[in-house]
């Protein structure tokens, strides 16, 4: 089970609290260093398709690989929704990261309205076309209906599309959206769940361990 963080452009907790919890954290850019220094498996949450140029206010993995993190997240909604992320350059972030030797967890999910008219499957198949499969890429299904507002996809949903993603690349599927210690257990148990993407219950450190809890108690 994988178990990820998501800080988004939030401080975060004191990444000395999160020491010897079985998760990744993806920290901004500005916290890397602390949880690197804490010891914690540290991301990023957004990564550059070049490894050096002229993109000012870019990162590439290079220079992630400097600070000694070790992975980072690409195609989160939120950079597709208010940054312009396309699928084409979520494909190039994914492409240089992992050929830098960084581990990549990539993010696809419909949004309420692709739901609604069926278009679900279209959605993930076109978002997935991109990728290629890669020892170090772990997805991540996130709807967007379901990111920060407290609704959740039920089990069921969970499990369809990550069944669906798992037909298309061979690689382990994270759940994110709206995970909280409350739903973590059954969310993780569907069998084509392999660990979970969390926002806003990782920016509390009694919330993200009881999710790391739930997932150690899965069956593997
Ligand atoms: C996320 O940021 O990827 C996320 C799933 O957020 P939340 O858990 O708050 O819905």
């Amino acid at each position: 089970m994988i178990i990820a963080g998501n800080w988004k452009m939030f401080r975060g907790p004191d990444p000395h609290a999160l020491v010897g919890l079985d998760a990744i954290v993806c920290p901004p850019y500005t916290r890397l260093r602390d949880c690197v220094e804490a010891g914690l498996t540290t991301y990023a949450q957004n990564v550059h398709w070049e490894p050096e140029g002229a993109y000012t206010g870019e990162i590439s993995a290079p220079m992630l690989l400097e600070l000694g993190v070790t992975g980072s997240l690409v195609g989160h909604s939120e950079r597709r929704q208010y940054f312009g992320e396309t699928d084409e350059t979520v494909a190039g972030r994914t492409r240089a990261a992992l050929e830098a030797g960084l581990n990549v967890i990539a993010c696809v999910g419909e949004t309420l309205e692709e739901r609604e008219r069926g278009e679900t499957d279209d959605v993930l198949r076109r978002q997935l076309s991109v990728l290629e499969p890669h020892p170090n890429l772990v997805l991540a299904y996130e709807p967007v209906w379901a990111i920060g507002t407290g609704r959740t996809a039920t089990p069921e949903m969970a499990q369809e599309a990550h069944e669906l993603i798992k037909s298309l690349i061979d690689a382990p599927v994270l759940y994110g959206g709206s995970v909280k210690p409350d739903n973590a257990a059954t969310l993780l148990a569907q069998p084509a769940v392999d660990g979970a993407l969390v926002g806003g219950a990782s920016l509390d450190v009694d919330s993200f361990t009881a999710i790391c809890q739930a997932a150690a108690r899965i069956p593997s």
